[in-house]
């Protein structure tokens, strides 16, 4: 596709995205040129299939399913030969006090890899894409819901792009994309991030060991790994942890009964909320686009590359 106006999804591969997919290519929504995902290499199991699956749907439509990767954030994380991009891992500094280190990830694994694709769909010259020629330019569709509202945001616009949501067009909601995805024959599809990443809940946590025992044994191995603070390692002594008890994932309480669970109990709001992101995940988890609006964390200035 080299064209002056191009239509592509920012396919995350989660609920949203896989709706647009589906309905671009069952023609409910406007036909797209293109669909990118852009790949970690840290991706459970299950979310490859899942690609694997929805790419064979777009190709019958004639949609192609780009896939794009900035290398493996696994790997590159370890490798003190790699240039460091910082996962927010949860940091206990040498005086006690707590930080969370800074999300580069997402914007040097997913961000930059789906915008040098844009580039190059627009016609940007090999072998770096960097300049779109004049006036062209990509309306890119992102999965955001009804729900998900306040996470629009064009800090991260470039000229080249215009953003849109179709989910929010349309006034859907993540209940209701999980309800079309059911009518349609989708019935489970995966929350799409990296095995180890820090933003999971508990119970994305007990789901990995209980149900995917090879891929908690690899997050357990990275968190062991990254206690120094990864292949840059943190000065003064410090540490870092996947999970936000700070605690060795192994050995972390993510079986903790949350008092949401207790349901007699007349909850302070405020404690329901923590006890509800404890157990879920960040509520913004991983995407290129919004801005995290969790709760405020000190940064850890030490992971700064
Ligand atoms: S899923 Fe987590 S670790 Fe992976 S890129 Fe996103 S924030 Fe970083």
């Amino acid at each position: 596709v080299t064209a002056p106006r191009i239509t592509l999804l920012s396919l995350g591969a989660g609920v949203q995205s896989t709706v647009l997919a589906l309905m671009a290519a069952s023609g409910e929504l406007p036909r797209l040129d293109g669909a990118v995902f852009a790949d970690t290499r840290w991706e459970p199991r299950r979310v490859y299939d899942h690609l694997v699956k929805l790419g064979a749907v777009l190709e019958s439509a004639g949609i192609p399913l780009y896939r794009v990767s900035k290398g493996n954030l696994r790997q590159d994380s370890l490798d003190p030969d790699h240039r460091y991009a910082s996962v927010p891992y949860y940091v206990r500094n040498p005086d006690g006090s707590e930080g969370m280190g800074r999300r580069q990830c997402t914007s040097e694994y997913k961000l930059a890899p789906i915008n040098r694709k844009v580039r190059e769909l627009l016609g940007a010259a090999p072998p770096d894409y960097r300049r779109v020629p004049k006036g062209r330019i990509c309306e890119q569709w992102i999965g955001f819901s009804v729900d998900e509202i306040g996470r629009v945001s064009d800090k991260d616009g470039v000229s080249y792009i215009h953003k849109r949501y179709p989910l929010i067009e349309l006034g859907m909601s993540r209940a209701d994309c999980e309800r079309w995805l059911r009518r349609h024959g989708w019935p489970e599809v995966a929350k799409s991030a990296c095995i180890g990443c820090p933003y999971h809940g508990n119970r994305q946590w007990r789901e990995l060991r209980d149900h995917y025992p090879d891929e908690w044994a690899d997050a357990v191995d990275f968190d062991a790994a990254i206690r120094r603070g990864g292949a840059r390692g943190l000065p003064l002594d410090g540490q870092a942890f996947l999970h936000r008890s700070r605690v060795p994932l192994d050995h972390a309480p993510i079986d903790r009964v949350t008092r949401r669970e207790w349901a007699d109990r007349q909850g302070d709001v405020f404690d329901v909320l923590a006890d509800q992101e404890l157990e879920d995940g960040d509520p913004d988890g991983c995407s290129p686009y919004g801005c995290r609006s969790g709760l405020p964390v000190v940064e850890a200035e030490v992971m700064t590359p």
